[in-house]
């Protein structure tokens, strides 16, 4: 049922921090109020014993259409999304061929269209010699850059490029912080092949602070809007308080294995927990932990990074870096909410209203009148184990195998469309591109 106008009836919403039962009335895609009563005459959606979230924002996935499509593409990546609650994805640049002309960006753009279930934001990747054409990117929810060379070797290390890039861009810049004069260093110096639990000590904590502490200074030298991808350590983050004090523009993004797994996944699983940058050792997410619940990150993002489980299981220089999470990171942050790790307030700003807010993405992240009807009605009592069996994204593994999750989502809109529920997907419906104002060059 996706009528023109409906009512949501009957879930809890969270108001001023507490959950209280609230209707919504969404009319053409849009919530058009939201009250302990609406308009009895208009259709119902039975909520009840739900809550209603605003939809997730996952604004780091790597979708892999065009070009990697073995393992990912956007229909199932936007269907596992769905199945976690997810209604928007901004996707990472690193496919076949890369985001890094405006012409492979507009096949994207075809692409995203024509098979995403799942509103979409695109990241444009940035090389050696495309910075005029990432500059002139219009409509791109930022630019992403690699300090160091991790999956699809996008990696820029020309002073001059990233000078200009900084000076000129009225978009966020994504970047991917870890210094790659570093990360060569210590495989040198390693003098032998590689072992899985080599990883993090390859690609260290101190190469992820100096790559940002190169990142922060021009940020600060510009006043250019950074966000950091993926932050792995408790250094980097109190490297960004200190450049917030000193007036730079900085936001953050740490993922759910940064805070859920450590290196003892690596230890049991080999190159499964193979991932850039990598897990790090015991107590490390802790840290994280405490940062975030004092407001120092502005969301969490899956970075979900599928590859096949044959890929992940080769030796350590054949098997890529990446996890998939996209359907589970909600879950696993509901999963947060029961253990006494997080409040469900938290759970709304780190996936839903700072996404929206760090990336201006107009019309998403809250449950207001006027915002768009993206909405994940969440089962908090229901539990599940997570199994490889259930996994929606084509990769078919997960790194919470086993784990029990309780707070599952049982019905997703995208825009006022029940694209995701108990009756399966709406295979019809498609997802729109993200709208990030008119105005964003003057505001930015
Ligand atoms: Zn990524």
């Amino acid at each position: 049922m996706s009528p023109e106008r409906f009512a949501v009836r009957g879930a809890r919403v969270l108001v001023r921090g507490s959950l209280e039962r609230r209707d919504i009335l969404v009319q053409a895609g849009r919530i058009a109020e939201v009250a302990p009563e609406v308009d009895r005459d208009a259709q119902t959606l039975d909520a009840a014993g739900l809550i209603a979230l605003p939809g997730a924002i996952d604004a780091h996935v790597h979708f892999r259409e065009p070009g990697l499509t073995h393992k990912e593409d956007w229909a199932s990546g936007s269907r596992a999304a769905l199945a976690g609650g997810v209604t928007t994805v901004l996707d990472m640049p690193n496919t076949v061929p890369p985001t890094t002309s405006l012409e492979a960006l507009e096949q994207k753009r075809r692409l995203a269209a024509g098979g995403s279930l799942v509103d979409f934001g695109l990241f444009f990747g940035l090389t050696e010699q495309n910075v005029e054409e990432a500059l002139a990117a219009d409509g791109v929810a930022g630019v992403k850059v690699f300090l160091g060379a991790s999956t699809g070797g996008l990696v820029v290390r020309s002073e001059a490029v990233l000078e200009r890039l900084f000076a000129a861009c009225r978009k966020p810049i994504v970047v991917h912080a870890e210094e790659e004069n570093l990360m060569q260093a210590a495989r040198t110096s390693l003098g032998r092949p590689p072992r899985p639990l080599d990883h993090g000590a390859l690609r260290s904590v101190e190469a992820a602070v100096a790559a940002l502490q190169t990142a922060l200074e021009l940020a600060l030298r510009h006043g250019a809007h950074l966000h950091v991808a993926h932050v792995s350590s408790a250094a980097e983050l109190d490297r960004i308080v200190e450049a917030r004090k000193l007036g730079a523009r900085v936001t953050c993004e740490v993922a759910p294995h940064h805070l859920l797994l450590d290196e003892s996944y690596v230890a049991a699983q080999g190159c499964r927990g193979k991932v850039n940058p990598p897990l790090r050792p015991a107590g490390e997410p802790e840290r994280l932990w405490e940062r975030l619940r004092r407001g120092v990150v502005d969301c969490v993002a899956s970075d979900h990074a599928p590859h096949l489980a044959a890929e992940k299981d080769r030796t350590y220089d054949e098997a890529p870096s990446g996890l998939p999470s996209v359907e589970l990171f909600l879950p696993l942050l509901i999963e947060c909410v029961a253990r006494g790790r997080l409040g469900l307030a938290d759970v709304v700003r780190l996936s839903a209203e700072g996404p929206a807010q760090v990336f201006g993405l107009r019309g998403k992240g809250r449950i207001e009148r006027g915002y768009d009807a993206d909405l994940a009605l969440v089962d908090l009592q229901a539990g599940r184990t997570v199994e490889a069996s259930a996994i929606r994204s084509r990769c078919g593994w997960s790194p919470y195998e086993g784990w029990s999750l309780t707070g599952w989502p049982v019905v997703t809109l995208v825009r006022g469309r029940i694209a995701f529920g108990p009756q399966g997907y709406d295979a019809s419906s498609r997802g729109r591109e993200v709208d990030l104002g008119e105005s964003r060059g003057e505001s930015a």
